[in-house]
């Protein structure tokens, strides 16, 4: 980790990342240090390919504006890359390595043929007309074009790339590329897009947890779940929870949070997909609108977040990296919550983390639960290859497969290793196996 620290300085995420995975490793390496002395970590941490690039546009009043692009290519061992595209202000190469990282071991976990990769800008789509949203992608993709391919690189969406700005992306690299190939996923279902792949992250984060409820003889009636962040991630982990007969009660953007205590049934759901999908309003109004809720605003100097701390049984941060820390995780605990399943990418600090583990309840990392999204993205390859589309009922079964057998991979390495019940060892390993191997197969490359 010194040595990591050291080569890739001002990362912290990307610290974080790899300091919790060669953790669970150090239970690997102790049996086989085959895997020590071809070095197979070390090349992991290290990029296979790093882009970085100007993206200037010109906004509706006529000036001309500069953000950064960037692509991770970080591993091809067992397939193309494959990763989200995240436009947010705080996008870094620091936190985009993090999430490329993370993104190797998840892709192997789905059991397709993945590599990994992550990319994004530090634009920030709120508060910009479609017409500038569209300038901007395009210009994005002029660049990017010529670094990616269907048998290459794969990217998708994460925050603040939805699926109107895949279609602008989509439209430019056709446009330069004259061929109509699926070099995203999360398209349009007229133009190539998997039926159930909006839906894949939310819905695999509840069949995760549902799994891990199992484990227990237990399932989702009843049972009171506190969800943040409200856009692609948390709208579809509550319309799965609600299916199941679980009680939703929160949801959150960076402004703040609405807890709803007598829950969020569909029809309160449907307001806030009109809200955010196509108003792209915030979530404030969902408060003004349904009087049983109130609204707290976001604050800073807090040193919790007051999202965790009310009554619940099961979590699902479905925002971004670190909203939950060591305080949060004390909070939830101590709340009742037994379930955390994360929507979110490295929703919990490491502290935080260690807390849910050492009190046994059941934690799943974020990349087992929300494999789903790039799971139901590597079936939409699939059907772009075959040229046919399934049927949504065949997609949500192959990924409620997908999601069991994900579970089913955890649950057998932390076994293996000897810390059963570990989620996080039993994905940080079950997901390194795989690609280390492909990477001593394939020789120092
Ligand atoms: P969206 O852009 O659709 O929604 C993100 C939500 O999180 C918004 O409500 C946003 O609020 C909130 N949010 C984002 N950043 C912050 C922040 N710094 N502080 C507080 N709130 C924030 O993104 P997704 O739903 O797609 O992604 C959510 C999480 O899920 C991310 O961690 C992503 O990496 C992960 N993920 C997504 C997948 C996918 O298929 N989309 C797949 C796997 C993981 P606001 O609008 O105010 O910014």
């Amino acid at each position: 980790m010194d040595a990591v620290k050291v080569k890739n300085p001002a990362e912290p995420e990307f610290h974080q990342a790899a300091h919790e995975v060669a953790e669970s490793l150090l239970l690997v390496f102790e049996q086989h240090p085959e895997y020590r002395s071809a070095r197979v970590l070390e090349r992991a941490l290290e990029p296979e390919r790093v882009l970085m690039f100007r993206v200037p546009w010109m906004n509706d009043r006529g000036e001309v504006q500069v953000n950064r692009g960037f692509r991770i290519e970080m591993n091809s061992a067992i397939g193309p890359y494959k990763g989200g595209l995240r436009f947010h202000p705080s996008v870094n190469l620091g936190i985009l390595k993090f999430l490329a990282f993370e993104q190797v071991f998840k892709n192997s976990l789905t059991t397709l043929p993945m590599g990994g990769g992550k990319g994004g800008s530090d634009f920030d789509p709120k508060g910009k007309s479609d017409s500038e949203v569209m300038r901007f992608c395009q210009s994005f993709m002029s660049e990017l074009y010529r670094h990616i391919g269907p048998n290459t690189d794969v990217p998708a969406g994460d925050i603040g790339v939805g699926g109107r700005e895949i279609g602008y992306l989509f439209g430019q690299y056709k446009r330069l590329a004259n061929e109509f190939t699926g070099i995203l996923t999360g398209k349009g279902i007229n133009w190539g897009g998997s039926l159930i792949r909006p839906e894949a992250t939310g819905y695999g984060s509840v069949y995760f947890a549902r799994e891990m409820l199992k484990t227990r003889n237990q399932d989702f009636a009843d049972k009171v779940c506190l969800v943040s962040g409200s856009g692609n991630v948390a709208q579809y982990t509550v319309e799965k929870l609600i299916e199941l007969g679980a009680r939703p009660v929160t949801l959150s953007d960076s402004s703040g949070y609405i807890y709803d205590e007598v829950g969020i049934d569909a029809e309160k759901l449907n307001f806030v997909m009109e809200l955010k999908n196509n108003r792209r309003g915030r979530i404030s109004e969902y408060a003004e609108k349904f009087t049983s809720a109130v609204f707290t605003e976001s604050d800073a100097t807090l040193d919790h977040n007051p999202i965790w701390n009310h009554r619940a049984e099961c979590a699902f941060p479905s925002a971004t990296q670190n909203e939950i820390n060591a305080k949060d995780a004390a909070n939830l605990l101590s709340n009742g919550v037994t379930v955390v399943s994360e929507g979110a990418n490295m929703p919990t600090t490491t502290e935080g983390v260690d807390l849910f583990t050492d009190a046994q309840i059941l934690y799943g990392p974020g990349k087992a639960a929300n494999a789903g999204g790039v799971a139901v993205s590597g079936l939409e390859m699939a059907q772009n290859s075959m040229r046919y589309s399934w049927t949504r009922e065949e997609v949500d079964q192959r990924l409620q497969m997908i999601m069991s057998e994900i579970h089913a991979s955890c649950v057998n390495a932390a076994e293996r290793f000897g810390t059963p019940g570990n989620y996080v060892n039993g994905a940080n390993i079950a997901g390194f196996l795989k690609v280390a191997d492909a990477m001593i197969d394939q020789g120092v490359v």
